[in-house]
């Protein structure tokens, strides 16, 4: 048998970092997947690409691949939808604007949710939320930890479920770009667009509206998806002609049971993605080039 037979062939395509409202390190997060014997791991921190450097450069010392990625927020109809960028490029300007952007907007919608919980007759420090994100976009995580360190709640789960969860007293939107903006901004940045976590009921209409914006796969293997929603979402996909992913959304053991290897995909899909951001990369040379003859 050769020796690449051994090699393993698990990637686990979602994961935070304390770049975002994930408890490990970058390089704590890859010491983990060295740990579970992954061959590949995408960082998908919200918003940012922040924590790829660092993640990179331990994947090269213990062998593990790193891919870089951002998991970004978009508006639905009915709340929010979460759009992964995989192989975008992390020195973007376009996509570091709208990084910029978000970090922004995360802040004051941060200062939002406080004042709620005020109203609420639960006055919560920002400097304790600030404390929590350091320099990262701020995250409900970050909110719900303050509160449980100050006793508004007795557990992080409490303070979604009682103030800060979506539609609870406490809880506020963000200002999000549509659907086809982020993965109009993912593309241009070399990209590959994946809806995140979609769950069980998405519908054929929902999902023709992102393919028409050229949304190019759907993540089947979650947490949140049950066998019988990972076939519903392989079924939706052969449709649609999209290329399927998975992972974790691993946040560092901040959710119950949370262990990094339970939930992977076949190394194979990670060669369909690098595919389509080669394919892309083309594509965007070929209209730079475009462009300069034109002009
Ligand atoms: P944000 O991007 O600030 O709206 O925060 C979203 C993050 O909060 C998600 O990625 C989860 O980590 C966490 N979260 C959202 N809803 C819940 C919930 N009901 N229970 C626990 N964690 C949640
Ligand atoms: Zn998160
Ligand atoms: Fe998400
Ligand atoms: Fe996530």
């Amino acid at each position: 048998m050769p020796s690449s037979a051994k090699i393993s062939q698990k990637a686990d395509l979602h994961t935070h970092t304390t770049a975002s409202d994930g408890m490990l390190s970058p390089a704590e997060l890859i010491d983990a997947a060295a740990a579970a014997q992954l061959r590949a791991i995408a960082v998908t921190d919200h918003d940012t690409t922040a924590g790829f450097a660092e993640a990179a450069a331990r994947g090269a010392e213990l062998g593990v691949e790193v891919i870089p990625a951002i998991e970004m927020s978009a508006r639905a109809d009915k709340g929010e939808v979460h759009i992964l960028g995989y192989f975008v490029d992390p020195a973007d300007p376009k996509l570091n604007a709208h990084v910029t952007f978000s970090k922004n907007m995360r802040l004051s919608r941060a200062y939002a949710i406080l004042h709620k919980l005020d109203d609420h007759g639960h006055p919560l420090s920002i400097k304790s939320v600030l404390g929590r994100a350091g320099n990262s976009p701020i995250g409900r995580p970050h909110i719900a930890e303050a509160m449980v360190q100050q006793g508004v709640v007795s557990s992080y789960n409490d303070a979604f479920n009682r103030w800060i969860g979506d539609g609870r007293p406490a809880f506020v939107e963000k200002h999000n770009a549509t659907p086809a903006e982020v993965i109009a901004l993912i593309h241009r940045a070399g990209g590959v667009a994946v809806l995140a976590h979609p769950g069980p009921a998405l519908s054929h209409d929902a999902l023709y509206e992102l393919a028409a914006s050229g949304l190019d796969g759907i993540e089947v293997v979650h947490p949140r998806h049950r066998l019988s929603a990972q076939k519903h979402l392989r079924q939706l996909a052969q449709t649609f002609d999209l290329l399927t992913t998975g992972g974790s959304d691993f946040h560092g053991g901040r959710k119950e049971n949370e262990a990094l290897g339970d939930y992977v995909i076949a190394y194979k899909h990670v060669e369909n993605l690098r595919a389509r951001h080669e394919r892309r990369l083309r594509e965007l040379a070929a209209k730079r080039a475009g462009a300069t003859t034109l002009a």
